[in-house]
Protein backbone atom coordinates (compact mmCIF):
# COMPACT_ATOMS: atom_id res chain seq x y z
CA UNK A 1 0.00 0.00 0.00
CA UNK A 2 1.88 3.36 -1.00
CA UNK A 3 1.34 5.89 1.97
CA UNK A 4 -1.07 8.35 1.73
CA UNK A 5 0.23 11.92 0.71
CA UNK A 6 -0.71 13.90 3.06
CA UNK A 7 -0.26 17.68 2.00
CA UNK A 8 1.56 20.20 4.08
CA UNK A 9 0.21 23.69 4.71
CA UNK A 10 1.51 26.38 6.65
CA UNK A 11 0.26 29.60 8.53
CA UNK A 12 2.16 32.49 7.90
CA UNK A 13 1.25 35.19 10.61
CA UNK A 14 2.23 38.94 11.21
CA UNK A 15 0.91 41.34 12.94
CA UNK A 16 -0.46 43.20 10.02
CA UNK A 17 -1.45 41.16 6.52
CA UNK A 18 -2.41 43.53 4.20
CA UNK A 19 -3.64 42.10 1.13
CA UNK A 20 -4.19 44.61 -1.07
CA UNK A 21 -7.12 43.65 -2.80
CA UNK A 22 -9.20 43.36 0.62
CA UNK A 23 -9.09 45.38 3.61
CA UNK A 24 -5.51 45.47 6.19
CA UNK A 25 -6.50 42.38 8.92
CA UNK A 26 -4.31 43.13 12.38
CA UNK A 27 -2.80 39.27 13.83
CA UNK A 28 -3.34 38.17 10.12
CA UNK A 29 -2.48 34.90 8.63
CA UNK A 30 -2.24 33.24 5.47
CA UNK A 31 -2.49 29.71 4.87
CA UNK A 32 -0.31 28.45 2.00
CA UNK A 33 -0.34 24.87 0.56
CA UNK A 34 1.89 23.43 -2.37
CA UNK A 35 3.07 27.21 -3.30
CA UNK A 36 -0.64 28.75 -3.80
CA UNK A 37 -2.76 30.73 -1.22
CA UNK A 38 -5.85 28.86 0.65
CA UNK A 39 -6.98 31.31 3.21
CA UNK A 40 -5.86 34.43 4.05
CA UNK A 41 -7.80 35.62 7.37
CA UNK A 42 -7.06 36.81 11.26
CA UNK A 43 -4.82 34.52 12.81
CA UNK A 44 -6.94 32.98 15.41
CA UNK A 45 -10.12 31.88 12.83
CA UNK A 46 -7.38 29.78 10.42
CA UNK A 47 -5.50 28.50 13.35
CA UNK A 48 -8.86 27.39 14.92
CA UNK A 49 -9.70 25.96 11.67
CA UNK A 50 -6.79 24.12 10.22
CA UNK A 51 -4.52 23.13 13.59
CA UNK A 52 -2.81 20.60 11.76
CA UNK A 53 -0.56 23.34 9.74
CA UNK A 54 2.83 24.73 10.86
CA UNK A 55 3.01 27.76 12.11
CA UNK A 56 5.44 30.64 10.78
CA UNK A 57 5.54 33.67 13.45
CA UNK A 58 6.62 36.61 11.57
CA UNK A 59 5.67 38.70 14.91
CA UNK A 60 6.28 42.60 14.69
CA UNK A 61 5.82 42.46 10.98
CA UNK A 62 3.81 43.38 8.37
CA UNK A 63 3.25 40.88 5.63
CA UNK A 64 1.89 42.10 1.95
CA UNK A 65 2.78 41.37 -2.06
CA UNK A 66 6.03 41.71 -3.08
CA UNK A 67 7.07 45.19 -4.91
CA UNK A 68 6.38 45.07 -8.82
CA UNK A 69 9.07 47.53 -10.64
CA UNK A 70 7.47 47.95 -13.47
CA UNK A 71 10.27 49.74 -15.28
CA UNK A 72 13.86 49.70 -14.85
CA UNK A 73 17.13 48.99 -16.73
CA UNK A 74 19.27 46.56 -14.49
CA UNK A 75 21.79 45.95 -16.80
CA UNK A 76 22.95 49.82 -15.47
CA UNK A 77 22.93 49.10 -11.80
CA UNK A 78 26.96 50.01 -12.05
CA UNK A 79 25.97 53.18 -13.66
CA UNK A 80 27.65 55.11 -11.21
CA UNK A 81 31.19 53.21 -10.94
CA UNK A 82 31.31 53.79 -14.53
CA UNK A 83 30.72 57.01 -14.98
CA UNK A 84 33.33 57.92 -12.41
CA UNK A 85 35.85 55.69 -14.02
CA UNK A 86 34.85 58.07 -16.95
CA UNK A 87 36.01 61.09 -15.16
CA UNK A 88 32.39 62.21 -15.31
CA UNK A 89 31.00 60.85 -11.54
CA UNK A 90 28.12 64.22 -11.78
CA UNK A 91 25.05 63.44 -14.02
CA UNK A 92 23.72 66.57 -16.50
CA UNK A 93 20.38 68.22 -14.94
CA UNK A 94 18.59 68.53 -18.11
CA UNK A 95 17.07 65.56 -20.10
CA UNK A 96 19.46 66.06 -23.67
CA UNK A 97 22.35 66.20 -21.82
CA UNK A 98 21.65 62.95 -19.68
CA UNK A 99 20.98 60.81 -22.55
CA UNK A 100 24.57 62.14 -23.91
CA UNK A 101 26.27 61.55 -21.44
CA UNK A 102 24.59 58.22 -20.57
CA UNK A 103 25.64 57.20 -24.08
CA UNK A 104 28.90 58.20 -23.78
CA UNK A 105 29.74 56.32 -20.86
CA UNK A 106 27.81 53.32 -21.59
CA UNK A 107 29.37 53.32 -25.09
CA UNK A 108 33.15 52.10 -23.03
CA UNK A 109 31.26 49.63 -20.57
CA UNK A 110 32.07 45.66 -21.71
CA UNK A 111 29.47 43.10 -22.18
CA UNK A 112 31.24 41.21 -18.95
CA UNK A 113 30.63 44.22 -17.19
CA UNK A 114 27.24 44.88 -18.00
CA UNK A 115 26.47 40.92 -17.56
CA UNK A 116 27.93 41.64 -14.14
CA UNK A 117 26.06 44.75 -13.52
CA UNK A 118 22.79 43.01 -14.61
CA UNK A 119 23.12 40.59 -11.36
CA UNK A 120 23.56 42.87 -9.48
CA UNK A 121 20.28 44.42 -10.11
CA UNK A 122 18.76 41.40 -10.18
CA UNK A 123 19.96 40.78 -6.74
CA UNK A 124 19.42 43.75 -5.63
CA UNK A 125 16.12 43.55 -6.55
CA UNK A 126 15.25 41.23 -4.41
CA UNK A 127 16.19 42.55 -1.27
CA UNK A 128 14.31 45.20 -1.55
CA UNK A 129 11.13 43.02 -1.91
CA UNK A 130 10.45 43.01 -5.33
CA UNK A 131 9.13 39.80 -6.86
CA UNK A 132 8.90 41.27 -10.03
CA UNK A 133 10.23 43.14 -13.14
CA UNK A 134 9.19 45.28 -16.11
CA UNK A 135 13.21 44.98 -17.42
CA UNK A 136 14.48 46.79 -20.19
CA UNK A 137 18.04 44.96 -21.83
CA UNK A 138 20.19 45.93 -24.91
CA UNK A 139 22.67 43.81 -24.27
CA UNK A 140 21.53 40.13 -25.72
CA UNK A 141 24.62 38.41 -24.89
CA UNK A 142 23.95 39.49 -21.31
CA UNK A 143 20.53 38.19 -20.97
CA UNK A 144 22.01 34.77 -19.43
CA UNK A 145 22.37 36.74 -15.88
CA UNK A 146 18.29 36.21 -16.07
CA UNK A 147 18.53 32.53 -16.05
CA UNK A 148 18.44 31.16 -13.06
CA UNK A 149 16.55 34.23 -11.11
CA UNK A 150 13.29 33.50 -9.56
CA UNK A 151 12.46 37.08 -10.70
CA UNK A 152 8.55 37.27 -12.13
CA UNK A 153 7.74 39.86 -14.81
CA UNK A 154 8.72 40.44 -18.29
CA UNK A 155 11.89 41.44 -19.59
CA UNK A 156 11.81 43.98 -22.68
CA UNK A 157 14.77 43.89 -25.85
CA UNK A 158 15.45 47.41 -26.66
CA UNK A 159 15.58 48.38 -30.17
CA UNK A 160 16.19 52.08 -31.35
CA UNK A 161 18.23 53.60 -34.40
CA UNK A 162 17.20 54.71 -37.75
CA UNK A 163 18.67 52.85 -40.11
CA UNK A 164 16.12 50.24 -41.09
CA UNK A 165 18.65 46.93 -42.11
CA UNK A 166 19.87 47.09 -38.79
CA UNK A 167 16.81 46.81 -36.91
CA UNK A 168 15.48 44.74 -39.56
CA UNK A 169 18.94 42.28 -38.05
CA UNK A 170 18.47 43.19 -34.62
CA UNK A 171 14.68 42.43 -34.53
CA UNK A 172 15.72 38.72 -35.81
CA UNK A 173 18.26 38.23 -33.29
CA UNK A 174 15.64 38.63 -30.96
CA UNK A 175 13.53 36.35 -32.46
CA UNK A 176 16.02 33.95 -32.15
CA UNK A 177 16.60 34.55 -28.55
CA UNK A 178 12.74 34.23 -27.80
CA UNK A 179 12.47 30.14 -28.33
CA UNK A 180 12.71 30.06 -25.00
CA UNK A 181 11.81 31.67 -22.14
CA UNK A 182 14.53 33.96 -20.00
CA UNK A 183 14.07 32.55 -16.98
CA UNK A 184 11.40 30.42 -15.55
CA UNK A 185 9.21 33.31 -14.44
CA UNK A 186 10.47 35.86 -17.01
CA UNK A 187 8.60 36.36 -20.63
CA UNK A 188 9.77 38.31 -23.33
CA UNK A 189 8.67 41.50 -24.53
CA UNK A 190 9.79 44.51 -26.96
CA UNK A 191 11.00 47.81 -26.31
CA UNK A 192 10.78 50.25 -29.08
CA UNK A 193 13.01 52.62 -27.16
CA UNK A 194 11.55 56.50 -27.94
CA UNK A 195 9.62 58.41 -30.23
CA UNK A 196 12.82 60.40 -31.21
CA UNK A 197 15.33 57.57 -31.26
CA UNK A 198 13.53 55.82 -33.64
CA UNK A 199 12.32 56.71 -37.54
CA UNK A 200 8.74 56.35 -38.51
CA UNK A 201 9.14 53.10 -40.34
CA UNK A 202 11.20 52.07 -38.07
CA UNK A 203 8.52 52.45 -35.37
CA UNK A 204 6.11 50.71 -37.80
CA UNK A 205 8.92 48.05 -38.24
CA UNK A 206 9.08 47.46 -34.70
CA UNK A 207 4.93 47.63 -33.76
CA UNK A 208 4.44 45.22 -36.29
CA UNK A 209 7.15 42.96 -35.23
CA UNK A 210 6.06 42.43 -31.91
CA UNK A 211 2.33 42.38 -32.90
CA UNK A 212 3.31 39.23 -35.07
CA UNK A 213 4.94 37.37 -32.34
CA UNK A 214 2.75 38.67 -29.29
CA UNK A 215 4.79 40.84 -27.34
CA UNK A 216 4.13 43.34 -25.32
CA UNK A 217 5.80 46.56 -25.88
CA UNK A 218 7.03 48.99 -23.36
CA UNK A 219 8.21 52.70 -24.35
CA UNK A 220 9.53 55.95 -22.72
CA UNK A 221 7.16 58.17 -23.95
CA UNK A 222 5.89 61.91 -23.37
CA UNK A 223 9.05 62.19 -21.23
CA UNK A 224 10.07 65.75 -21.61
CA UNK A 225 9.39 68.79 -23.48
CA UNK A 226 12.52 68.16 -25.71
CA UNK A 227 9.97 65.17 -26.93
CA UNK A 228 7.03 67.34 -27.57
CA UNK A 229 8.92 70.22 -29.23
CA UNK A 230 10.57 67.47 -31.70
CA UNK A 231 7.68 65.74 -32.89
CA UNK A 232 5.94 69.24 -32.58
CA UNK A 233 8.30 70.92 -35.73
CA UNK A 234 11.33 68.50 -35.87
CA UNK A 235 13.53 71.52 -34.06
CA UNK A 236 14.82 71.99 -30.52
CA UNK A 237 17.93 70.30 -27.91
CA UNK A 238 16.74 66.37 -29.55
CA UNK A 239 17.52 67.77 -33.46
CA UNK A 240 20.17 70.05 -32.80
CA UNK A 241 22.55 68.02 -30.10
CA UNK A 242 21.06 64.29 -29.93
CA UNK A 243 20.81 64.39 -33.83
CA UNK A 244 24.12 65.69 -34.82
CA UNK A 245 26.18 63.58 -32.38
CA UNK A 246 24.32 59.92 -33.28
CA UNK A 247 25.06 61.54 -36.91
CA UNK A 248 21.02 61.21 -37.65
CA UNK A 249 20.12 63.64 -40.31
CA UNK A 250 16.70 65.18 -38.64
CA UNK A 251 15.25 65.35 -42.23
CA UNK A 252 15.03 61.40 -42.20
CA UNK A 253 12.04 61.74 -40.20
CA UNK A 254 9.94 64.36 -40.52
CA UNK A 255 8.04 65.42 -37.33
CA UNK A 256 4.21 64.22 -37.26
CA UNK A 257 3.34 67.48 -36.14
CA UNK A 258 1.10 66.25 -33.21
CA UNK A 259 1.93 64.64 -29.45
CA UNK A 260 3.92 61.97 -28.57
CA UNK A 261 1.30 59.96 -27.54
CA UNK A 262 -0.55 60.89 -30.71
CA UNK A 263 2.02 59.32 -33.00
CA UNK A 264 2.02 56.04 -31.64
CA UNK A 265 -1.87 55.72 -31.86
CA UNK A 266 -2.61 55.23 -35.27
CA UNK A 267 -3.18 51.76 -36.82
CA UNK A 268 -0.20 48.97 -36.07
CA UNK A 269 1.68 50.89 -33.08
CA UNK A 270 0.33 50.81 -29.51
CA UNK A 271 -2.01 47.84 -28.63
CA UNK A 272 -3.39 46.46 -25.56
CA UNK A 273 -1.69 45.65 -22.81
CA UNK A 274 1.50 47.59 -24.13
CA UNK A 275 3.37 49.75 -21.00
CA UNK A 276 3.93 53.34 -21.53
CA UNK A 277 6.84 54.68 -19.28
CA UNK A 278 6.72 58.37 -17.57
CA UNK A 279 3.73 59.59 -19.85
CA UNK A 280 4.63 63.23 -18.02
CA UNK A 281 3.74 65.50 -20.93
CA UNK A 282 0.05 64.64 -21.89
CA UNK A 283 -2.87 66.66 -22.89
CA UNK A 284 -6.49 65.67 -22.24
CA UNK A 285 -6.83 64.19 -25.52
CA UNK A 286 -3.31 61.75 -24.86
CA UNK A 287 -4.87 60.41 -21.72
CA UNK A 288 -8.48 59.55 -23.35
CA UNK A 289 -6.00 58.10 -26.41
CA UNK A 290 -4.57 56.31 -24.04
CA UNK A 291 -7.09 54.70 -22.24
CA UNK A 292 -8.94 53.68 -25.39
CA UNK A 293 -5.62 51.78 -26.39
CA UNK A 294 -6.10 49.73 -23.45
CA UNK A 295 -2.24 50.63 -22.13
CA UNK A 296 -0.94 51.15 -18.73
CA UNK A 297 1.82 53.95 -17.34
CA UNK A 298 4.97 53.09 -15.46
CA UNK A 299 5.62 56.26 -13.28
CA UNK A 300 9.06 57.05 -13.11
CA UNK A 301 8.75 60.11 -10.35
CA UNK A 302 12.38 60.13 -9.13
CA UNK A 303 13.95 60.26 -12.40
CA UNK A 304 11.81 63.02 -13.62
CA UNK A 305 12.77 64.90 -10.70
CA UNK A 306 16.69 64.29 -11.26
CA UNK A 307 15.70 65.00 -14.74
CA UNK A 308 13.86 67.91 -14.40
CA UNK A 309 11.10 67.08 -16.86
CA UNK A 310 8.49 67.53 -15.02
CA UNK A 311 5.27 66.03 -13.20
CA UNK A 312 3.04 63.26 -14.39
CA UNK A 313 -0.80 64.17 -13.86
CA UNK A 314 -1.69 61.72 -11.76
CA UNK A 315 -5.10 62.82 -11.25
CA UNK A 316 -5.72 62.69 -14.95
CA UNK A 317 -4.39 59.15 -15.38
CA UNK A 318 -6.71 57.56 -12.18
CA UNK A 319 -9.80 59.52 -13.58
CA UNK A 320 -9.54 58.14 -16.95
CA UNK A 321 -9.10 54.64 -15.11
CA UNK A 322 -5.76 54.28 -16.70
CA UNK A 323 -3.98 51.40 -15.09
CA UNK A 324 -0.83 53.14 -13.32
CA UNK A 325 2.82 51.30 -12.12
CA UNK A 326 6.12 52.50 -10.20
CA UNK A 327 9.06 51.99 -12.04
CA UNK A 328 12.33 52.84 -10.74
CA UNK A 329 14.00 53.49 -14.00
CA UNK A 330 18.05 53.01 -13.90
CA UNK A 331 20.73 53.95 -11.56
CA UNK A 332 21.53 56.37 -14.20
CA UNK A 333 19.12 59.16 -13.06
CA UNK A 334 17.73 57.48 -9.48
CA UNK A 335 19.13 56.88 -6.54
CA UNK A 336 18.53 53.33 -6.27
CA UNK A 337 16.39 49.72 -7.08
CA UNK A 338 14.08 49.88 -4.63
CA UNK A 339 10.68 50.56 -5.13
CA UNK A 340 9.81 51.09 -1.30
CA UNK A 341 12.07 54.44 -2.04
CA UNK A 342 9.90 55.06 -5.30
CA UNK A 343 6.80 54.71 -3.97
CA UNK A 344 7.80 57.45 -0.70
CA UNK A 345 9.02 59.52 -3.11
CA UNK A 346 5.88 59.01 -5.42
CA UNK A 347 3.16 60.21 -2.13
CA UNK A 348 5.67 63.07 -1.63
CA UNK A 349 6.25 64.92 -4.83
CA UNK A 350 2.14 63.62 -6.31
CA UNK A 351 1.04 64.45 -3.03
CA UNK A 352 -2.48 64.27 -2.52
CA UNK A 353 -3.35 62.78 -5.69
CA UNK A 354 -4.08 59.07 -4.06
CA UNK A 355 -4.60 57.33 -0.82
CA UNK A 356 -1.38 55.68 0.91
CA UNK A 357 -3.95 52.82 0.15
CA UNK A 358 -3.92 53.15 -3.55
CA UNK A 359 -0.36 54.26 -3.64
CA UNK A 360 0.47 50.91 -2.36
CA UNK A 361 -1.84 49.13 -4.64
CA UNK A 362 -0.10 50.69 -7.77
CA UNK A 363 3.29 49.21 -6.11
CA UNK A 364 2.26 46.26 -5.80
CA UNK A 365 -0.74 44.74 -7.97
CA UNK A 366 -0.75 48.10 -10.19
CA UNK A 367 2.61 46.36 -11.67
CA UNK A 368 1.41 43.25 -11.77
CA UNK A 369 -1.04 44.16 -14.42
CA UNK A 370 0.98 46.68 -16.33
CA UNK A 371 3.00 43.30 -16.80
CA UNK A 372 -0.04 40.75 -17.39
CA UNK A 373 0.89 38.78 -14.86
CA UNK A 374 -1.56 39.64 -12.06
CA UNK A 375 -3.07 36.23 -11.63
CA UNK A 376 0.17 35.23 -10.11
CA UNK A 377 1.11 38.12 -7.96
CA UNK A 378 0.38 41.72 -6.61
CA UNK A 379 -2.75 40.26 -4.18
CA UNK A 380 -3.05 37.84 -1.31
CA UNK A 381 -6.31 35.81 -1.97
CA UNK A 382 -7.21 32.48 -1.91
CA UNK A 383 -6.24 30.36 -5.27
CA UNK A 384 -2.99 33.15 -6.08
CA UNK A 385 0.49 32.02 -5.90
CA UNK A 386 2.13 32.48 -2.59
CA UNK A 387 4.18 35.38 -3.04
CA UNK A 388 4.61 37.91 -0.49
CA UNK A 389 7.31 39.88 1.80
CA UNK A 390 7.56 40.31 5.05
CA UNK A 391 8.43 43.53 5.99
CA UNK A 392 9.61 45.55 9.42
CA UNK A 393 9.86 48.93 10.48
CA UNK A 394 11.73 51.23 13.40
CA UNK A 395 8.39 50.93 15.00
CA UNK A 396 4.82 49.89 13.76
CA UNK A 397 2.12 52.20 14.21
CA UNK A 398 -1.58 51.40 15.03
CA UNK A 399 -3.94 50.03 12.84
CA UNK A 400 -5.24 53.22 11.51
CA UNK A 401 -1.75 54.94 10.54
CA UNK A 402 -0.39 51.78 9.02
CA UNK A 403 -1.06 52.29 5.25
CA UNK A 404 0.63 56.07 5.17
CA UNK A 405 3.60 55.02 7.16
CA UNK A 406 4.58 52.45 5.59
CA UNK A 407 4.17 54.67 2.03
CA UNK A 408 6.66 57.20 3.84
CA UNK A 409 8.88 55.04 5.11
CA UNK A 410 11.03 54.43 2.02
CA UNK A 411 14.41 52.88 3.34
CA UNK A 412 13.33 52.62 6.96
CA UNK A 413 11.41 49.71 5.34
CA UNK A 414 12.98 46.74 6.53
CA UNK A 415 12.56 43.47 4.02
CA UNK A 416 13.17 40.63 6.45
CA UNK A 417 11.65 37.89 3.89
CA UNK A 418 10.50 37.32 0.39
CA UNK A 419 8.65 33.94 -0.77
CA UNK A 420 7.80 33.81 -4.35
CA UNK A 421 5.53 30.82 -4.62
CA UNK A 422 5.92 29.58 -1.55
CA UNK A 423 9.60 29.33 -1.87
CA UNK A 424 11.31 32.29 0.56
CA UNK A 425 13.86 33.10 -1.86
CA UNK A 426 15.73 35.39 0.55
CA UNK A 427 17.68 32.84 1.73
ZN1 LIG B 1 13.93 54.04 -18.72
Amino acid sequence: MPEPVISKQTLYRARYVLPIISSLVEDGAVLVESGLIRAVGYYRDLAETHPEAVLVDFGESVLLPPMVNAHAHLELTAFSDWAAAAGEPLAPQNFVDWILWLVRIRMDVGEDQLKASLEAGLKASLLAGTGAVGDIFTSLNAVEAYLESPLYGQVFAEVLGHDLDLIEARLLSIKSLTVKPPAKNLGWGLSPHATYTLSASATDLVFAFAKEFALRCTIHLAESEPESQFLRDGTGAIADKLFSTAKWDPLLSQPPGCSPVRSLCSEGRLKEGDLIVHGVHVNPADVAMLKQRGCSVALCPRSNAALNVGKAPVTDYLNAGIPLALGTDSLASSDSLSLWDELAFAVEWFAETAEPRDWLEIATLGGAKALGIEKRMGQLAPGQEASFQVVTLPSLPQVDALEETLCASGNDVNVTHLYLAGENVLL
